[in-house]
């Protein structure tokens, strides 16, 4: 059986929130008015519990379902969906456009929220599962860590979750289409600072400086030499220095310069190597030029890596929902989602969503595609129906 009928009577009001919710984008932590939203509507359903403050601004409810559990039966099942918006000033010429200068929800944020809220609505209404599903929406996706944030406030223990699942949309996904695989599926990403202390000077006596431009230049293309001389060519690796800040006169060799960026990896072996060389990097350019460099290199966002049991449970689901043939392999991806945080705790698996042929996330033009609706909601119901079956 495909999407869920009665699912297809809540689509006009789930797509209701989420322009309500898209015409109000909050960033990171800041989603006091989504979280408010979020919480009065799972009240209004009638949920057991609904806990709001988890990780400053995250909210969770709590839906018992009316089926006994039988022994050695998974219990608790938490599904996840992000609130928070991006920085970006939206040119959708949407009717429910951002009402807020520099802020858009352009990653789709707003549909993941209202297609968990759908899901919710519905569990709480029927309650045909044993066990208990708890609906967990967090801030701070972009950035900010917010799945880490509501780990730390004991979202597992609180609640008792055995598993997590997620969801993210796919632009160039067909709609009414999933993609999903096993393993390591979005990228650790951690970021690089570097501050380049050479000997400032003019322009015409370069003998008598430490040119903290040139400094910057060795160590940009020495650190370029890591993945194409130091990773395996089979493990996915990537070094970006994205901004190179230094000088501000032409005739005058600058003291310092500034180098910032991106270290994304699919292993924790290839994360741990990459770390390494780039100090080691780091250190032998300021040997060979003698500058002082001083690196932070900090780790964020972990490798999201896909369970094998239960990315078959979500192909499983995705399949009875969308169809066999549009449930497809998802090919690893170097970008990042704090998700892995919450399968660092609990064994679960994050699905990808078809979007259609809309503009890639964190575009201004972007929009989460309200035919979507439909099928991520009936996702999420299926998963706690199947997942927490009576036995
Ligand atoms: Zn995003
Ligand atoms: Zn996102």
């Amino acid at each position: 059986m495909p999407v869920l009928n009665r699912v297809a009577d809540l689509q006009p009001e789930i797509m209701a929130w989420r322009h309500d919710i898209h015409r109000f984008p909050e960033l990171q932590y800041d989603v006091e008015r989504t979280a408010e939203f979020v919480a009065a509507r799972l009240r209004e359903f009638g949920c057991d519990e609904v806990v709001t403050g988890i990780g400053r601004t995250g909210v969770v409810g709590v839906i018992r379902g009316a089926k006994p559990v039988g022994n050695g039966d998974l219990k608790v099942v938490g599904l996840r969906a992000d609130m928070d918006a991006l920085p970006i000033e939206e040119e959708t010429g949407l009717p429910y456009a951002s009402t807020v200068p520099g802020k858009m929800h352009a990653c789709g944020h707003d549909g993941h929220t209202a297609m968990l809220l759908g899901a919710a609505r519905y569990l709480a209404e029927t309650r045909n599962f044993a066990g208990t599903a708890v609906v967990i929406f967090q801030p701070a996706e972009e950035g900010g860590a917010g799945a880490a944030a509501m780990l730390d406030d004991g979202l597992v223990e609180r609640f008792g979750i055995e598993q997590f699942y997620g969801m993210h949309n796919g632009p160039g996904i067909p709609v009414g289409a999933f993609a999903i695989s096993e393993g390591p599926i979005m990228a650790a990403t951690d970021s690089i600072d570097i501050r380049i202390e050479g000997l400032g000077g003019h322009a015409a006596r370069p003998h008598m400086c430490i040119d903290s431009v040139l400094v910057g230049t060795q160590l940009i293309n020495a650190l370029q030499t890591i993945v194409s001389r130091n990773v395996d060519p089979l493990e996915a690796a990537v070094i970006s220095i994205c901004e190179f800040h230094a000088g501000n006169a032409r005739n005058v060799i600058p003291h310092t310069a500034e180098l910032k960026g991106t270290v994304r990896t699919l292993t924790s072996e290839v994360r741990d190597l990459l770390e390494k060389r780039i100090r080691d990097v780091v250190a032998g350019v300021a040997q060979v030029t003698g500058a002082k460099i001083e690196l932070t290199y900090e780790r964020g966002y972990p490798v999201l890596v896909n369970h094998a049991p239960q990315s078959d449970v979500a192909r499983r689901v995705a399949r009875d929902v969308a169809g066999d043939s549009n449930v497809v392999a998802m090919p690893p991806m170097m970008g990042a989602e704090d998700f892995a945080y919450m399968l660092e705790k609990r064994p679960g698996a994050f699905i990808f969503l078809g979007n259609g042929d809309s503009a890639g996330l964190h575009h201004p033009a972007y929009n989460f595609n309200d035919d979507a609706i439909v099928f991520g909601t009936s996702y999420w119901i299926k998963l706690i129906e199947s997942q927490l079956a009576a036995s």
